[in-house]
């Protein structure tokens, strides 16, 4: 296959705002595909290598792509900076002076494979001399490549190619050109995804074997998968009712989560919640892993959490947040946070993937793996069958300083489900008692001018839900409070990488904000209550055919969910939900923040 009719692909979805025409062209891309090429283009197309857990980046800086661009089209640095003025991206650029320049006539045309491995090339070039690879590499490609090509090859390497098809509109595409005629086929390549965290891998199967080829896919260490997640309930009594009237109460730790990998060699790999790799930022967890885990290769989940290095007290989850991305002074931040594993699932021990089996059999499981350790403990727990008793435990765990409690079904069905949302684990938290509504991650999608004192920055923020069913993300808020004057100072600098001059096709509003962005930046909001809304499309259709909802008085909590991507946003469906579940009369009353004092 060429690689210009991969960019033709993306220049028609590009152009459509319609989920199922997406769908369709994608499915005339990959039905003729097979091996290497069906994973190369799948992976291309999500804007990367290889599967996203893996992490490839391919280093190329701005200033990078510019010489590149510069060299291969005959222009100065500075022209290229000066069209990019105008045409706001890179990418546009490079398709535009590529448009004026005469190609050499005997160039063979790109080869999508030849494409693929040259970026990974430009990927695996470190150290010294290797800026100077990566240009050659990018400056052969671009003067091979049309205008079209061009544009998303830029695009490309500087991690913005915005061709926007998500997970889900890759799934429905599989299934409906690998196996159209089976009901069960959507179903069945999800499990398969959340199982792997591996696209390009299932595109492969699929292509060989049909659904059997899926068959003999299984949990693998090295592999993450992908998160099983709670649901909310509106009261204790409410939450015991949906568990059948007994349950497993957990503290709900408030920090990051990790999905710990341990091969049988000892090596150690972990994954965060959307399954980045953080071991780098926590060689103190993967030293102690292998000390702590009886038996090996095992996978295990738990909460991070960060504790006071003097007297082991759990502090505010900001303190390992510090700690992602942080490369030099890691050495004084190991000692200055140090931080525990609170193990709460286990999913792979031996040659048993024993995520399979009930929540019982695999707590009993864990707690016979893990030898306690300083850094490694099993997440506290109390199994109880009463109101008074969950009642209890609940007055325990927030006096002792956590967010609230998890609770685990204990039923026949409690397996783990990978990637999935459901009441086989509720989280019951103490904003909920004092009335006042969960957080929500909102993506950010757009921002307002300030006025005042703000003129000159953002003022305020457009911000959206995630309806998967639609792949879409509907606004729900514009929010301004609670940004401190640091914050509104570093907004710019943060919405950058994601500022696009048109509302992006697969964003719902009713307003019209100054700055548009791509869908990737995740905050929490608080607010006082949801209210239906002419203007914002959160669950339009669901509530009231023509109205949406909308977060009334939102306010910033000062945390951005850097461990989300868009699609891990709060869901228009949780929207709906607490919208149907909130306490209208107290939900204007504040919770006041508690001082953490469990001791770890
Ligand atoms: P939140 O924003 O409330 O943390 P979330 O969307 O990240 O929620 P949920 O599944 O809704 O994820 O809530 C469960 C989260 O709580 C888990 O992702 C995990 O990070 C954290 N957690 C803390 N303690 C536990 C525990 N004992 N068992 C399971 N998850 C726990």
């Amino acid at each position: 296959m060429q690689y210009r009719e991969l960019a033709r692909v993306y220049e028609k979805i590009e152009a459509t705002t319609k989920r199922l025409e997406m769908r369709s062209i994608l499915v005339d891309l990959l039905r003729p595909l097979k091996g290497r090429e069906l994973t190369c283009a799948l992976y291309l197309s999500q804007g990367s290598l290889r599967p996203e857990y893996e992490g490839i980046e391919l280093g190329v800086a701005d200033s990078l792509a510019r010489k590149a661009i510069a060299e291969a089209t005959h222009t100065s640095i500075e022209a290229v900076g000066e069209r990019t003025r105008t045409t706001g991206d890179l990418g546009t650029t490079a398709g535009e002076l590529l448009g004026g320049t005469r190609r050499l006539e005997e160039s063979t045309p790109l080869d999508l494979l030849e494409v693929y491995d040259q970026l990974t090339r430009i990927a695996r070039a470190t150290g010294p001399g290797s800026q100077e690879v990566k240009v050659r590499i990018l400056v052969d490609l671009l003067r091979r490549a049309t205008p079209l090509e061009g544009k998303y090859l830029v695009r490309f390497v500087m991690g913005t190619l915005r061709v926007g098809v998500r997970e889900m509109t890759i799934l429905d595409a599989l299934a409906a050109a690998f196996a159209p005629e089976e009901k069960e086929a959507r179903a069945r390549i999800e499990t398969a995804f959340n199982l792997t965290s591996d696209l390009g891998m299932i595109a492969a199967r699929l292509a060989d074997g049909g659904l059997a080829g899926l068959g003999s896919i299984r949990l693998e260490v090295g592999r993450p998968i992908r998160p099983m997640l709670a649901e909310r309930a509106k009261s204790l009594d409410e939450l015991l009712a949906r568990m059948g009237g007994t349950a497993a109460l957990e503290y709900k730790y408030d920090g990051l989560r990790v999905q710990a990998h341990l091969a049988k060699d000892g090596s150690v790999r972990l994954f965060s919640r959307r399954l980045e790799e953080i071991g780098p930022q926590f060689p103190d967890l993967a030293k102690a892993l292998p000390m702590a885990i009886r038996e090996r290769p095992a996978i295990l989940e738990g909460e991070c959490v960060p504790v006071d290095p003097k007297t082991g007290v759990i502090r505010p989850f900001q303190d390992v947040a510090t700690r992602r991305g942080r490369k030099h002074d890691l050495e004084r931040a190991l000692e200055a946070v140090p931080v525990v594993l609170f193990a709460f699932d286990v999913l792979l021990v031996g040659s048993d993937s024993v995520y399979e089996r009930p929540f019982p059999e695999r707590r009993a499981i864990l707690q016979k793996l893990v030898k306690p350790h300083e850094r490694i403990r099993v997440a506290e727990e109390r199994v109880v069958t009463s109101l008074e008793d969950a009642n209890d435990y609940f007055e325990e765990v927030v006096g002792a300083g956590a967010e609230g409690i998890m609770a685990k079904s204990l039923a026949e069905g409690s397996r783990y489900h990978p990637g999935a949302r459901g009441f086989w684990w509720i989280k019951y938290k103490r904003d909920y008692v004092t009335h006042l509504a969960d957080s929500i991650d909102g993506v950010v999608v757009g921002a307002f001018y300030g006025r005042g004192r703000r003129a000159g920055a953002y003022g305020a923020l457009l911000l959206a839900v995630y309806r998967p069913e639609r792949d879409r993300f509907e606004t729900f808020c514009k929010v301004g409070s609670g940004f401190d004057d640091a914050a509104l100072a570093e907004l710019p600098k943060r919405l950058e990488p994601f500022r696009v001059d048109h509302a992006p096709p697969d964003v719902d509003t009713g307003l019209s904000p100054d700055q548009w962005f791509r869908p990737a930046v995740v905050l929490e909001v608080k607010g006082a209550e949801l209210t239906v809304s002419p203007v914002h499309r959160a669950g339009v259709g669901t509530v009231r055919p023509d109205a949406g909802l909308a977060l009334r008085f939102p306010r910033f909590t000062g945390r951005y969910r850097t461990d989300k991507s868009a699609t891990d946003a709060t869901t228009t469906a949780e929207l709906v939900e607490m919208y149907r579940k909130q306490d209208r009369g107290g939900s204007r009353r504040a919770a006041g923040e508690r001082r953490v004092r469990h001791k770890a």
